[in-house]
């Protein structure tokens, strides 16, 4: 994703578009994924020397709860500023892609839950306690 920076006006340009999904690796440890690509809205402003561009995500992943191990869907939505250096980079655009994809990385939850207060599955028999009761002691 790269922004051209003659491209922008005084008064700032708005993007929209949309983040591969493929670019964001599958989770190891609880499988998450996202779905479809992220909706993608974009301000970039010049300021002097900088350039900064606000970011704004959204989309849907799935993985599995960290819990129970249903599969989970849920909403993702992030919003995050970008500063870039103009000047010393010397290139008539910058790429933003990388910083994007880390961006939408750091704000994904660090473990998923089907509900907030999932019961999990029990360690002796292995029931889904959400949906049921055993008799294993605690
Ligand atoms: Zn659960
Ligand atoms: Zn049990």
């Amino acid at each position: 994703m790269k922004i051209h920076i003659r491209d922008i006006p005084e008064e700032g340009l708005a993007l929209n578009s949309t983040f591969p999904n493929d670019l964001i690796d599958k989770r190891e440890d609880d499988g998450l994924t996202f779905i479809e690509p992220l909706d993608l809205h974009l301000k970039v402003y010049k300021a002097q020397d900088e350039l900064i561009v606000h970011i704004g995500t959204r989309g849907k992943f799935h993985a599995f709860c960290s819990r129970c191990l249903t599969d989970v869907k849920q909403d993702y939505k992030t919003q995050a500023d970008l500063f870039y250096q103009i000047e010393s980079r010397g290139a008539d655009f910058i790429d933003i892609t990388e910083d994007l994809r880390q961006e939408i990385l750091l704000n994904l939850p660090d473990r998923v839950l089907c509900c907030k207060d999932c019961q999990g599955i029990c360690p002796q028999c292995g029931t889904n306690l959400n949906e049921n009761k055993c008799n294993c002691k605690e």
